[in-house]
């Protein structure tokens, strides 16, 4: 039987284990990736490894989530990981160089190579062969020094695209129209693998489009072959010679196909405030529309903002709107700049940002209260713009600048009817993409003396391996879908301590409980009880990090999201699936009691826990975990984990 572009990949860097839906395998990994909220982490735990040089082809360093030095804190953290990958071997992007993965894929990502990132939108150079993974910072930092990382064979989904795409139809509204199918939840444990004669009349810019949002669905990552449009991309890039054409067999078989007919599809935008609540644009047109953002790393490459400087072209934004660009790279703004089309924007009334996730994560541009912001960015899980109340859409840049002309939400075609001489700008691409690598230091060029942490810098902390007896109250009860947004928000006034872990923790949870995190400590001890999808969203580990901190034992909830139940491992929280009625019955404030011998039960392969409520009551705990993730748990996590690994085998590379 033949195989998928996925396990050919995965074939290619097995280091353990068979390609069998559901196994546990180890793979090499090629690339790493992180970026400034989560790398402070990654190299504080690189450090604490006792590791001293990065064993990958390549790693980069961005600065990207938090670029605004208000005080002293962000500065020092960018200097302090400008000194890390310095110190220990990788490329840095400085702040305001661009958003991780649009810099990635302009400078680094190759086809048929495995990359690791501590950042949840990692897989979207799928869109040009990489296969590329979202997960923890901790196992990036192990994947640094040259350890495996494990994972569930996923399974392999096949989208089979047909036809083309009609005016104004564009890549958001394909993976805005899979995830109005599918939901969140309809890529968990799967790689979406695009193939179909469709794939030829999508650029790869398009393409990173569709794969950097399969994320929202959930997937593991998400991957098209190359072919000459991956060649030629590559060539503007400068980096042609990186080029490796790779697909599926023939006869390959995939666990499920999934059709869709470019041809059929229409403008799209998901309304607030999840981003599979997706319908036809025209089914919200005339609400009025307050601010419009081009950018993110999902639409804020040059080819997405050039459509937008040609529709704004000799035009005006409407008085009631405002509208920014924030390119998802320097590079693209350079590009926009030297080409005019940055000027021809400012004056139809557009205002530039930096080249940074900025508004994506409520830094900057935060909507007026009871408003309506419209936002070509992969994410409008509620609050997230950094103001509770939010109304937040996700569409196309055209849909996005049509919108911000007419100053109320409008379908481009609806728009291009009335005005009478807009047409769809189509998709266009860059020459060359010459931009300037001032921005970037290689390894060879480090310019710090060994690290440098300023104070707001500390250790990270550990946790003592896991406990016989459990027990304490459930300290929080929350709903379906808590986002790591909720767990620790990501906004410019709490992740500035995300190297100082007892100040980051006092926020832990806020946004759903302000006394939570004092509770918790109060309680030294307890459990966090959630409903379905618990930690979906952003890759940050802080989210288990710091419930860790405050003595959060484990989580009982009727199902996690894949990366935050790596981290909870890789924290010693115990994760435990229960179903609906066990959910439904336990009150916050139970107190709750593993019966079980946890640690020997952990480390034995034991599934089934019992959890006794009140000393009143029992139901079943369900521990779906690997022969590795239950070492790791009983262990106290990954980093102490590692080391007793590591003084077991004289300093060898981290399993
Ligand atoms: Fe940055 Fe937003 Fe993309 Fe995350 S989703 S990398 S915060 S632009």
């Amino acid at each position: 039987m033949g195989q998928t572009l996925t396990e050919k990949i995965l074939d290619d860097h097995l280091v353990e284990g068979e390609l069998e839906t559901g196994e546990e395998i180890g793979i090499d990994i090629d690339q790493v990736l992180t970026q400034d909220t989560t790398g402070t982490l990654v190299w504080l735990q690189f450090e604490a490894l006792g590791l001293d040089e990065v064993q990958t082809e390549l790693a980069a360093q961005y600065c990207d989530h938090q670029t605004y030095q208000f005080d002293f804190k962000n500065s020092d953290d960018h200097r302090f990981l400008r000194s890390a990958a310095g110190t220990f071997g990788a490329h840095f992007s400085r702040p305001g160089n661009g958003i991780c993965h649009q810099v990635h894929k302009e400078r680094f990502a190759a086809p048929g190579k495995t990359m690791l990132g501590s950042d949840s939108h990692t897989p979207t150079p799928g869109g040009m062969g990489e296969l590329a993974i979202g997960s923890g910072g901790l196992d990036v930092a192990v994947a640094m020094g040259g350890g495996q990382y494990y994972i569930e064979m996923p399974e392999v989904v096949n989208v089979r695209l047909e036809g083309e795409l009609p005016d104004w139809a564009t890549a958001k509204d394909v993976i805005l129209h899979l995830l109005g199918e599918l939901s969140v939840k309809g890529g968990v444990g799967k790689v979406l693998e695009y193939t179909g004669p469709g794939v030829e009349n999508l650029s790869v810019p398009e393409r990173t489009t569709i794969t950097n949002m399969g994320t929202e669905l959930g997937a593991t990552t998400s991957i098209f072959p190359t072919d000459d449009h991956t060649q030629e991309f590559l060539d503007r890039l400068g980096r042609g010679d990186e080029h490796v054409e790779i697909g599926p067999d023939d006869d390959a078989e995939y666990d499920d196909v999934i059709e869709v007919d470019l041809s059929d599809l229409e403008p799209l935008i998901a309304t607030p405030s999840m981003p599979d609540n997706v319908v036809p644009v025209r089914e919200v047109a005339g609400e009025d529309v307050d601010q419009v953002i081009i950018g993110s790393c999902t639409n804020g490459a040059y080819e997405d903002i050039l459509p937008g400087a040609k529709m704004l072209e000799g035009r005006e934004v409407d008085k009631r709107t405002e509208m920014i660009v924030a390119p998802g790279s320097k590079q693209a703004s350079e590009l926009l700049a030297r080409e005019g089309w940055t000027a021809e924007m400012m004056a139809a009334g557009v205002n530039f940002s930096e080249a940074t996730c900025g508004a994506c994560i409520g830094i900057g541009h935060v909507p007026a209260s009871d408003s309506v912001s419209l936002r070509t960015f992969n994410r409008n899980f509620e609050g997230r713009s950094g103001i509770e109340d939010d109304s937040v859409y996700l569409c196309s840049p055209e849909v996005a600048t049509a919108s911000a002309l007419a100053g109320e939400i409008v379908d481009p075609r609806d728009l291009a009817d009335e005005l009478g001489d807009l047409e769809d700008p189509g998709f266009e691409m860059a020459d060359k993409y010459d931009g300037s690598t001032a921005d970037l230091i290689a390894p060879d060029e480090a310019v710090d003396d060994g690290l440098v942490k300023g104070p707001n810098i500390g250790d990270v902390p550990l946790k003592d391996p896991l406990d016989a007896h459990l027990q304490g109250s459930a300290l929080l009860k929350m709903d379906d879908n808590i986002t790591t947004d909720h767990i620790i928000p990501a906004t410019q006034d709490i992740l500035m301590y995300r190297s100082n872990i007892p100040k980051l923790s006092e926020f832990t949870l806020s946004r759903v409980d302000d006394d939570f995190a004092q509770r918790a400590l109060d309680a030294d001890g307890g459990f966090l009880v959630a409903g379905e999808n618990y930690g979906q969203g952003s890759s940050r580990e802080h989210a288990a990090l710091c419930p860790m901190y405050l003595g959060v034992e484990g989580v009982l909830a009727q199902s996690f999201a894949r990366i935050h139940k790596a981290n909870l491992f890789n924290f010693g929280l115990l994760p435990l699936e229960i179903d609906e009625d066990t959910y439904a019955d336990i009150e916050q404030g139970d107190d709750i009691e593993i019966v079980d011998d946890v640690e020997e039960a952990v480390r034995s392969g034991q599934d089934e826990f019992t959890i006794r409520v009140n000393d009143d009551w029992e139901a079943t705990g369900q521990l779906d975990a690997s022969a590795r993730e239950r070492e790791i748990l009983a262990d106290g996590g990954k980093l102490p984990h590692t080391k007793a690994q590591q003084d077991d085998s004289s300093g060898a590379a981290p399993a």
